[in-house]
């Protein structure tokens, strides 16, 4: 008999509504990831451009500072992404909604508002 179904949180209706709830995630994240690296090319090109009067440009360190800010949102854009594209395989392999920490199933709830949470609620909030 099959034993696919062992460890499995979620019945192929909940599955089927995390798919949905991923893709529209997903889509947003790649939006979000190509909108934060036109302004990473913004800030890039006006740094260049002032870069010959930078000890007169009063801008220089707010573009750095501009910059560190554009990159981390960046680098938080494309790890959820990343964090999306797991849970998406796992709903494929049949590991999603179990918690990667405790191995027990992740409330349908927490998933709901977030996607890719790999952990559930215990283990999320026991972590330091
Ligand atoms: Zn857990």
């Amino acid at each position: 008999m099959a034993e696919r179904s062992q460890g499995a949180a979620l019945s192929p209706a909940d599955q089927a509504i995390m798919r949905d709830l991923l893709g529209a995630d997903r889509e947003r994240t790649l939006e979000r990831v190509a909108s934060l690296t036109r302004d990473w090319d913004a800030i890039v090109q006006s740094a260049a451009l002032v870069a010959t009067d930078d000890e007169h440009d009063p801008e220089g360190s707010s573009t750095a500072f501009e910059r560190a800010h554009v990159q981390s949102l960046l680098d938080q854009a494309q790890s959820h992404l990343a964090d999306l594209d797991t849970a998406m395989e796992r709903l494929n392999d049949g590991t999603y909604g179990v918690c990667e920490r405790c191995g027990r199933p992740v409330a349908v709830e927490r998933l709901k508002v977030r996607p890719a949470a790999k952990t559930c609620i215990t283990c999320a909030t026991a972590r330091r």
